[in-house]
């Protein structure tokens, strides 16, 4: 990244309790790993992601059907806002708002560095092609046969900014 850039690199700069609506708004890489379906262990409280995704969510490119009904639809969407960030621990390692709150910037390929909204998709970041929709799921299945780990390791070993 050239300093030419690195000046225009906002997100840096401003805390995410500052950012405008569309600064907010532009801040999510649309990785869709928060429309996972995530279970919570009550005896510790550690939270496991599924590969199984909201009925709502879009496959194509990781936005939801209905981004302002949601709430109402979907009552256990997490809405994340800049009042909530301390609901952020439930967001995954990768998400763009926890590595800003975290001070840990924005990897290569989010689209405010790249410039191109499918990079993400095309690195294999986002969830895209990853899933099943709760819907699929039988009645007889058991959720916890769709943890994974991928939501939560797949950024480890990857180059950061
Ligand atoms: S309602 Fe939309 S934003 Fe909420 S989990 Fe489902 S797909 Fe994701
Ligand atoms: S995990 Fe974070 S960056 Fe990814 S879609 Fe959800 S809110 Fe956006």
């Amino acid at each position: 990244m050239t300093k030419s850039q690195m000046n225009k690199a906002w997100w840096n700069t401003i805390p995410l309790t500052e950012m405008s609506r569309g600064q907010w708004e532009s801040v999510c890489d649309h990785c869709g790993k928060c429309c996972l379906i995530k279970l919570e262990d009550e005896a510790d409280g550690q939270v496991y992601y599924t590969d199984i995704v909201c009925d709502l969510f879009n496959n194509e490119d990781c936005h939801c059907n209905d981004y302002w009904n949601r709430e109402t639809l979907v009552p256990s969407c997490i809405r994340l806002t800049q009042n909530n960030l301390d609901q952020i621990h439930w967001m995954p390692p990768s998400c763009a708002y926890r590595r800003l709150q975290d001070q840990q910037g924005l990897p290569q390929w989010h689209h405010l560095i790249s410039n191109d909204k499918k990079t993400i998709h095309h690195q294999g970041y986002s969830v895209k092609d990853k899933t099943i929709f709760e819907k699929t799921i039988k009645h007889n299945e058991d959720f916890e046969e769709h943890v994974v780990e991928w939501p939560l390791i797949e950024e480890k070993n990857k180059n950061q900014t």
